[in-house]
């Protein structure tokens, strides 16, 4: 075991505060990682205010994790000393199970162990995130960096980018759809970058009218104010693809009425219960509604490799660990731009 220093959520609405936990002793296929960045996701806000009535506490959040591996145990095989590497939303999985066995390790028929407020498959332990100086993870669930993504961009694609590239390319988007993208933060602007990327033309649903020239920037061709009530109008029928990433209870029927024929809305943000859905809303044009749970290891590993490819980065706002609270309080103002990411050799202060 090794003492870490990391910054924690000690009860329900509590400001992140200092705390030092321990990291288990490597076990054969572990890999010991020294965390250089770690992405700050709303989710993180979420169990830091046991919004789910779920979080133990003392809770060490961060799931978007990228560093260097520091050791690694005698079974390791794809990894050394130095690699660059990354962890994302789950540490473990039974991996043998059909959903595993398919690449789909987020619906493990047994429960993932997610990275931080999980449980060890083996002690039980409550597992800790990325808010902290180092990590031990099995390989199995440590992914590569490639060298042409610098390391201070590349935490934000292990959630907020994973999250919204499965749907994008579960549903084959692509040149030809017209894709509208609810939300302008850290998912929302991750699925923009990478839809234009895809070759969609993608509209920016905001509720922010500031985030219009952002908007744009980061490469979306229209800029729809929900606000608006004609706007809204205006829109019905337009879109064959819209992905919402807000992040609390809301009203989807506005954004069903957008969806053309055979339009297919997918939800990422709310992870709750939502208002009543209006049956005739789904019905007419056939439009229907699903909702996506980040994304595989190989999935993810693709998209590491497909930004380094593309040169598709996140719009990062660096932070010292000890700004979290700031961060966590512009999060809930939806002053996000958009994603921050902590520096984590800051914690060392
Ligand atoms: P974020 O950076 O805070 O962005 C959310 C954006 O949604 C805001 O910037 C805002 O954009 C918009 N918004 C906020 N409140 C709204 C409201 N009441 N009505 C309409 N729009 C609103 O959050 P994030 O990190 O992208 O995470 C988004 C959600 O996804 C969180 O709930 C998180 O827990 C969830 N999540 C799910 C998965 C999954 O696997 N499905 C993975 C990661 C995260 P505008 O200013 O443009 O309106
Ligand atoms: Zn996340």
């Amino acid at each position: 075991m090794t003492h870490c220093l990391a910054y924690a959520a000690h009860e329900a609405r509590a400001e992140l505060a200092p705390l030092s936990i321990e990291r288990r002793a490597l076990r054969d296929d572990d890999v010991a990682i020294e965390i250089a960045y770690c992405g700050v996701c709303h989710t993180d806000v979420h169990y830091a205010h046991n919004d789910w009535n779920s979080t133990v506490f003392p809770c060490v959040p961060g799931h978007e994790i990228v560093g260097h591996v520091t050791a690694v145990g005698p079974a390791v095989s794809r990894y050394k000393v130095g690699d660059r590497v990354a962890v994302g939303c789950m540490v473990d999985s039974c991996q043998h199970c059909a959903a595993c066995e398919s690449h789909e390790e987020p619906h493990c028929e047994h429960g993932i162990t997610a990275t931080y407020n999980g449980r060890d498959r083996a002690t039980g332990e409550v597992t800790q995130g990325g808010y902290a100086q180092h990590i031990v993870v099995r390989e199995a669930f440590v992914l590569r960096v490639p060298e042409a993504l610098d390391l201070r961009f590349a935490g934000p694609l292990l959630c907020a980018g994973i999250t919204v590239w499965t749907p994008l390319s579960e549903h084959n988007i692509g040149q030809g759809h017209r894709v509208a993208v609810v939300g302008l933060g850290g998912l929302g602007h991750m699925a923009v970058k990478l839809a234009v990327a895809l070759g969609a033309e993608v509209t920016v649903i905001t509720t922010s009218p500031g985030k219009a020239d952002d908007a744009r920037a980061l490469g979306a061709h229209h800029v729809l104010l929900s606000t608006d009530a004609q706007a809204m109008k205006a829109a019905a029928n337009r879109f064959d693809f819209i992905l919402d990433t807000i992040p609390r209870k809301h009203n989807v029927n506005p954004y069903l009425m957008l969806l053309g024929r055979h339009g297919k809305l997918v939800l990422v943000g709310a992870l709750e219960p939502l208002e009543p859905i209006h049956g005739a809303l789904l019905a007419l044009n056939n439009r229907s509604i699903s909702g996506s749970l980040i994304g595989g290891l190989e999935q993810t590993q693709e998209l590491l490799d497909f930004c380094a490819e593309h040169k598709v980065l996140p719009m990062c706002e660096l932070i010292a660990m000890q700004d979290i609270n700031t961060a966590f309080e512009r999060l809930e103002r939806n002053d996000v731009k958009y994603r921050f990411v902590i520096d984590m050799a800051t914690l060392r202060d």
